[in-house]
């Protein structure tokens, strides 16, 4: 009897077939599987990208059938939908299925068990919500959608899942970015994750603010080694190695980069202007005379800060093996992320000179690849806005710099323009969530996300 009451409630809801009923319910499904990407590779559980895989491909039965999908590097999702008319170039959605471990010793702070996928009071809880689950299904969920309904797109739609952002995306991303080339894709667009609607920010109090990034910025991470004299600590050199280094690194600290606004940003502020109030609205309008005022301004910020600088973080410092050895060796590491147009040199050039030690050996590893700064009137640009405005018609598009980095570097030769978006609205707490405790998506974003990403696809191929 409880099993007949059951099957017909199943049916009702329309879980034939272990399918869930809504949207919701599906990405809730999705988190459950725990696809974590470590930093040691050996601790990775692949078993779990080979169910989530599984999984979609049961949840989206059209796209796994009808479009052509390919395993790269046997987790990574390469799914084509070949457009009417050959003659145009294709675009394309990226996304990652990977997300961040939990810290140790925070799952006891979530609300609810960061694996669960629990969905309550309208909203749906786990890591991975916002980064990146939410991008992959969205998506998924768009163009099955469109399949339902007969949807032919002129221009070919493309869909790459890498499967390790988080540590580097290349066994992921770059390898269907190679693959790509192989099969002599070039996309006149593409969008990654990255950007999304801000429901509070400071200067606009009574709309949100969809932030397109069309650039990102670069990243360097600079080892500094000092060396010399150790042996007894009773007979201790005049200049320690750890004293030397922690000279170099106090100067580092106390000698940020100078703030100026980038291209990106002076767009965003210009478009601001007209809709924010006075004095701001007469100081975005004349940014030839008032850029430097407003990049100290914004630099005065923590918020701000990585928009309007090259960040400097001292992040690691190792000297010592015992209390009484005066060490030969002490090393250690500053991350920098680059404003657009800052190079590893120019930083490396700078920082000798603020350290103004020879003795102190400084190397690092370039980081390939930055994407240049995309159109902000490209056609690309204009169907991400379009397809925003008839989701969100309150919300004011503005492109962006994107103060952190995505998988997007490795498309980069791939797109004639490259920008990040997913159709998300958070507040600025929220987007402090990633990563964080408590990652969560209203299901109502979720559901105009993928109304947004539906559109993308539709006004995007045309
Ligand atoms: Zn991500």
């Amino acid at each position: 009897m409880y099993r007949i009451i059951a099957l017909a409630g199943a049916l009702l809801l329309g879980q034939v077939q272990g399918v869930a009923a809504s949207p919701a319910d599906r990405l809730a499904e999705a988190l459950r599987i725990r696809t974590i990407s470590y930093q040691q590779r050996a601790q990775i559980d692949y078993g779990e990208f080979q169910r989530l895989n599984d999984y979609l491909r049961q949840t989206y039965p059209r796209v796994f059938s009808e479009l052509q999908v390919e395993l790269v590097n046997d987790y990574s999702l390469l799914i084509r939908w070949d457009g009417s008319d050959a003659d145009l170039k294709p675009i394309l959605f990226t996304a990652h299925t990977d997300v961040v471990p939990i810290e140790p010793g925070t799952e006891g702070d979530w609300e609810h068990p960061p694996f669960d996928g629990v969905v309550t009071g309208g909203r749906i809880f786990g890591r991975g919500t916002l980064d990146d689950k939410m991008g992959v299904l969205g998506l998924l969920e768009a163009a099955e959608q469109l399949l339902s309904e007969g949807f032919v797109p002129r221009r070919g739609i493309v869909m790459a899942f890498g499967h390790d952002e988080e540590i580097s995306g290349k066994e992921g991303a770059a390898a269907l970015a190679a693959r790509m080339k192989e099969l002599g894709l070039h996309f006149q667009w593409m969008v990654d994750e990255g950007g999304m609607l801000i429901s509070d920010v400071p200067l606009l109090t009574d709309r949100p603010m969809a932030m397109v990034n069309v650039a990102e910025k670069g990243y360097l991470t600079l080892t500094l080694v000092a060396s010399g004299a150790g042996g007894h600590s009773s007979n201790p050199p005049k200049i320690s190695t750890i004293g030397r280094l922690s000279n170099a690194m106090a100067r580092i600290e106390a000698n940020p980069f100078e703030p100026r606004l980038v291209g990106p940003v002076q767009a965003m502020l210009e478009i601001l202007a007209p809709h924010v109030k006075q004095p701001e609205s007469f100081v975005f309008d004349h940014l030839w005379l008032t850029s430097g005022l407003v990049a100290h301004r914004m630099d005065q910020r923590r918020l701000t800060i990585p928009f309007v600088r090259t960040t400097t973080a001292l992040t690691m410092f190792n000297a010592g093996v015992k209390e009484n050895v005066v060490p030969q060796r002490a090393e250690a590491r500053v991350n920098f992320r680059l404003l657009p147009g800052d190079k590893p040199e120019i930083v490396v050039d700078y920082i000798r000179g603020v350290i103004d030690d020879p003795e102190i050996e400084i190397s690092y590893d370039p980081w390939e690849n930055v994407p240049p700064i995309s159109d902000h009137q490209g056609v690309g640009f204009q169907v991400i806005g379009e397809a925003v405005t008839a989701v969100y018609p309150e919300a004011l598009v503005t492109p962006s710099l994107l103060t952190a980095t995505t998988d997007t570097r490795h498309y980069v030769e791939l797109a004639d323009d490259l920008y990040r978006f997913h159709g998300v609205m958070m507040d600025s707490g929220q987007a402090s969530s990633i990563h964080g405790t408590n990652e969560f998506i209203t299901v109502e974003s979720y559901e105009k996300s993928i109304a947004v990403a539906r559109r993308m696809m539709e006004l995007g191929s045309r």
